[in-house]
């Protein structure tokens, strides 16, 4: 008996049920299960159809996504190819259906589409994401979907990944019938009626008529590679998506199929599909943190409490309310609360007007967060955040204030960018209780949530945070305590070199294209106009080592905050913002920048994207090599989901570790010697980098033989 797959009978149907939890993936034990249940019921005169069904809250979510990274790296698959037991499926005498509920995703939808008809649940959705991952679906599905859904459709769904939901999947044609209510009585009952009905056995393999000609698709086609670029920018796979569709319609099914198959198998060797594969196990990997077991308690979270309501405080109020957390939301000053409060409700309009969310659902938001400026009811939350000014005094003064109301077991969350922890924790008696929480901006978007562990952070403590960051759709990352963590002490060189090059001669706007050409999100320029010049300022403030005499220091950020210049919200910063907040580069900027580097006797010179990269990316590179040898981060592949959930670096280069292996370290490490020997201490190669670049290894191999 295969425990993955078992057939029952029901009303004369032989209903094949797939268990594997939690997404019923198709991992070794699974195609093989099917591939026997299916000669099993052909064989079975009792069943006169068959119906495939999930148990649990998902049809078949996707394939085994190891089986991914095995091919991505070369290394022998462990499962056999889908394609003997797609043709299983559909040679079958009996009538199949396919009963699809919960994420019918990749490979889920490939073995859908081989059974005869599908019914789906109104809450169901469907689709091939397979491009997030670097590669196109590989189980036929780019030569069943088109047959099923038209070739414009097709694409639109291969080239995004974006799913559809049941109602669209059956205009499409891609189900047969949606249902309410009881998913396997009416799969059961569908399956009796083509019985009944003599219905003939259309295998989807056969189907035409949905193909159109290679002439008449021609439009289709460039305006699917115009969709690439426009929503998947240098990504690879999504083109060999439409080739692959392409072959769906200029050949047989089998022919296609191969080509399939060709165009699978170049792009899982990509460095894109290496990348992006990785920062998808990277980020499941996350969680795994020294001393937190299956057995680590975690408090239960239904109240969060939080101290501050600028920028922060009331994006983590509104990430918390989205949860369905209870938020009680503190100020020093009625003035400041307002504000903070208007601004919640502002954004919460934006989202109403994006269809994000219903007006009814904000006012249920709205009424969960409770604005005050005292501290009633901070004594029963079970985790207290902490979003003042970044200022070592006024922190600690919190600290000592809420030591004395927070509950026991009340974790003390602060949101420091920088400043140390363990001072922070050194003010309360319970210093175990205390750990940074550290969101990014806007925190009811962006998914990083940096969790700090002091040096007396509990085990319970730090679960409990992970556990929030979950909570809160989020992807919480556990780094040590140094100044910056992970994310901000690595953006420290990056944004210094930024600010060199202009010294010596680059302007802010080229070395921002030069950084979104890389594929970052925005340019260093942009994100410091963004983040608020004022907000980097009082940073540099806190940071006392930024002040250590002989090492060079930037010229011209502290005079934009001098003139007021703070970025976006005064209209002003490396750039001048228009009313849509549209940046045009400044000459008034440029200005300032040559007359500084004048009066500092730098040389000027011009700059190649390629030097600006090498320049920002390798000091970018190189702090975190430091960070994972000095063990602030647990691993090369943390730093990877730190950059790309918090800081905009492109998944499809993997995070800049992921990144670092496939440029090559040895390439970098020299590289980083010839800055050294120019520039001084500030490039000092880190350690690690040099060692393993010595070594011919990567920080995915060292992540590996530390696992
Ligand atoms: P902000 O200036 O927008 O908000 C701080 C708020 O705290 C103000 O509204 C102020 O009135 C309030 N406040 C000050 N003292 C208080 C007290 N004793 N009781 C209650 N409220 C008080 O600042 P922000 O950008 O939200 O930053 C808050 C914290 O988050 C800082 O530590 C900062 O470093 C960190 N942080 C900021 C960002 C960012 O992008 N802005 C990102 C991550 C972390």
């Amino acid at each position: 008996m295969n425990p993955l797959v078992s057939t029952t009978n029901q009303s004369g149907v032989a209903v094949i049920t797939i268990d594997n939890p939690p997404v019923n993936a198709l991992s070794p034990g699974v195609p093989e299960g099917l591939a026997s249940a299916f000669t099993a019921a052909n064989a079975d005169v009792g069943a006169k159809a068959i119906v495939v069904i999930g148990a649990g809250r998902t049809f078949i979510a996707g394939a085994d996504i190891k089986e991914l990274e095995y091919a991505a790296w070369g290394q022998p698959a462990k499962l056999p190819a889908l394609h003997d037991l797609l043709a299983t499926i559909e040679n079958s005498a009996k009538p199949v259906v396919m009963a699809l509920h919960g994420t019918t995703f990749g490979g889920g939808l490939e073995v859908a589409m081989a059974g005869h008809y599908r019914v789906a649940a109104r809450d169901g959705v469907m689709g091939q994401p397979e491009v997030n991952l670097g590669i196109i679906p590989g189980a036929e599905g780019t030569q069943r979907l088109p047959r099923l859904v038209g070739v414009e459709k097709a694409i639109e769904m291969c080239v995004t990944g974006k799913p559809i939901p049941a109602a669209d999947a059956l205009a499409a044609g891609l189900v047969d019938a949606v249902v309410d209510g009881q998913l396997l009585d009416s799969a059961v009952a569908f399956a009796l009626d083509v019985v009944s009905r003599n219905a003939p056995l259309v295998k989807t393999s056969d189907r035409t008529d949905k193909l159109g000609t290679p002439e008449r698709n021609a439009p289709l086609y460039a305006a699917g590679c115009a969709l690439a670029a426009k929503v998947r920018r240098g990504a690879i796979a999504p083109l060999k998506a439409v080739d692959a569709i392409e072959a769906a319609v200029a050949l047989p099914f089998d022919e296609g199929c191969r080509r399939e198959r060709e165009l699978f198998s170049e792009c899982v060797v990509t460095d894109q599909a290496r990348a992006l594969i990785h920062a998808f196990f990277a980020e499941r990997g996350v969680a795994k943190v020294p001393g937190i077991t299956k057995e680590t308690t975690v408090r239960p979270v239904g109240k969060v409490a939080i101290i501050g309501a600028g920028t922060m405080g009331g994006g983590i109020a509104m990430a918390c309310a989205n949860a369905g957390l209870q938020v009680l939301l503190k100020e020093a000053e009625q003035a400041a609360l307002d504000r903070g409060m208007e601004t919640i409700r502002k954004n919460y309009d934006v989202s109403v007007k994006r269809g994000r969310f219903t007006p009814e659902g904000v006012e249920e938001r709205m009424a969960r967060i409770h604005p005050q400026l005292d501290y009633a009811g901070f004594d029963s939350a079970d985790v207290i955040i902490e979003a003042v000014f970044e200022d070592m005094a006024i922190k600690k003064a919190i600290f000592a204030e809420i030591e004395g109301i927070a509950g026991a077991d009340c974790v003390l969350g602060t949101n420091t960018s920088t400043l140390n922890i363990d001072e922070i924790a050194s003010v309360t008696k319970r210093p175990g209780s205390v750990v940074g929480l550290h969101f990014f901006s806007p925190a009811n978007v962006m998914r990083l949530l940096e969790i700090v562990r002091g040096k007396a952070t509990s085990s319970e403590i730090l679960a409990t945070a992970l556990a929030l960051a979950k909570k809160l759709n989020k992807v919480g990352v556990v780094a040590g305590n140094c100044p910056g963590f992970i994310g901000n002490r690595m953006m420290f060189p990056y944004m210094y070199e930024a600010q060199f090059l202009v010294e010596e001669g680059a302007t802010p706007e080229q070395v921002d294209k030069a950084l979104t050409g890389f594929g970052m999100a925005m340019g260093i320029f942009a994100v410091d106009d963004m983040a608020g010049i004022d907000v980097a300022w009082r940073v540099r403030k806190a940071l006392r080592h930024f002040a250590e005499p002989g090492v060079r220091r930037p010229l011209v950020q502290d005079q934009l905050f001098e003139m007021g210049r703070y970025g976006q919200k005064t209209g002003r910063g490396w750039y001048i913002y228009d009313a849509n907040r549209k940046a045009t580069p400044d000459p008034e900027v440029v200005e300032l920048i040559r007359s500084s580097a004048a009066g500092a006797g730098i040389a000027q010179r011009t700059f190649t994207p390629e030097e600006i990269i090498e320049r920002t990316v390798y000091a970018l590179i190189n702090e975190g090599a430091r960070i994972l040898e000095e063990g602030y981060a647990l691993r090369a592949a943390d730093i990877d989901v730190v950059y790309i959930n918090g800081y905009g670096f492109p998944a499809r280069l993997g995070g800049p570790m992921m990144c670092a292996d496939q440029i090559g370290l040895a390439k970098i490490a020299a590289r980083i010697a010839e800055f050294h020997a120019e520039f001084g201490e500030r490039w000092t190669p880190a350690p690690l980098l040099a060692r393993l670049a010595t070594e011919g290894k990567t920080f995915r191999e060292f992540d590996l033989e530390r696992a």
